[in-house]
């Protein structure tokens, strides 16, 4: 990672070849064999059949601006590869809100006119400290596009939805669910947000967006672009896609797999099908790294779906 982000520095992870094409199974350290079977289950779904007929040429992405300095958060969103649209962390632990605040305009002066911030709080805050937050940054982001899991459970989500004008969109709600469709049962989000690998693949979105009845994001879960390819497919198939997704990570990442990176370009990333670059593939993995996903794999795979 170039910058710490969702307490990592180091992303690993593993590509899968099968006959549809390469996939990437990539759960973070955090979630055990069982929590990491979807993720499983997308990898291999993604490298035995095809994606689904794309509806569009290319996804609009936002840039993602982490918990940095506001001189850093406006460099990033300055240079956001055309993104029209940043997203920016908030709530982080040991910041204040005046912190978010500062970051938050920073990112609002450097994107200029027409440009949308959104925020993520990642179920960090209270309702009480999300209405706050929200009066605060909504202010300094001259109307946020929408703020993405201000709290952690469901109730409080519908909570702040009710006590605020922000759109709320509902990302840990969704993909830690016994139930993905009580955030729509309970009114509490005006979004979903759908990750490839934590929610199984591409088909099983496909199917969550047509029953859950939000309009959806299409995030990624910070992976290589061979991750971040299945996720452009999924938001190149949805019938209706009104925002901008977050699939603009690989920016996020110092080294990629591919030798063309799904980097945006004028905003955009292209539904591509990429594969590892012969250079990549032709390094060794360091022997420890090889270990640990080799038995990753091999528990994963005990676990029944
Ligand atoms: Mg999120």
């Amino acid at each position: 990672m170039r910058t710490r982000f969702r307490g990592i520095t180091v992303r690993e992870g593993l590509l899968l070849r099968g006959p549809a094409g390469w996939a990437e199974f990539s759960p973070f350290w955090d979630y055990d064999a069982r929590e990491s079977r979807p993720w499983y289950d997308a990898a291999v779904a993604s490298a035995s059949s095809a994606w689904p007929s794309p509806v569009r040429d290319v996804v609009a992405v936002n840039c993602t601006v982490p918990a940095v300095d506001p001189e850093t958060a406006a460099r990033i969103a300055g240079a956001g590869h055309g993104c029209r649209t940043a997203k920016v962390k908030v709530a982080e632990p040991g910041q204040t809100l005046a912190d978010d605040e500062a970051r938050v305009a920073a990112v609002r002066d450097a994107l200029g006119p027409g440009g949308k911030v959104r925020v993520d709080a990642n179920g960090a805050w209270s309702v009480r400290d999300a209405l706050a937050a929200l009066d605060v940054l909504d202010r300094a982001a001259g109307g946020l596009e929408y703020v993405e899991q201000p709290c952690r459970t469901v109730e409080e989500l519908a909570e702040v939805r009710r006590g605020s004008n922000v759109p709320v969109a509902a990302d840990e709600s969704i993909r830690h669910a016994e139930d993905p469709y009580r955030v729509a049962a309970l009114e509490a989000a005006d979004i979903a947000v759908l990750k490839v690998q934590p929610l199984g693949g591409v088909a099983a979105c496909l199917e969550i967006a047509e029953r859950i009845g939000l309009p959806v994001v299409v995030s990624s879960a910070l992976e290589s672009s061979i991750g971040i390819a299945a996720g452009v497919a999924l938001a190149a198939a949805l019938p209706e896609l009104p925002y901008a997704c977050g699939l603009g990570t690989v920016t996020l990442l110092e080294q990629d797999v591919v030798a063309d990176p799904l980097v945006p370009r004028g905003g955009v990333l292209p539904v591509v099908r990429p594969e590892p670059s012969p250079a990549f593939l032709a390094q060794e993995p360091p022997p420890d790294l090889s270990v640990r996903w080799s038995s990753r794999l091999a528990d994963v795979r005990e676990v029944a779906s």
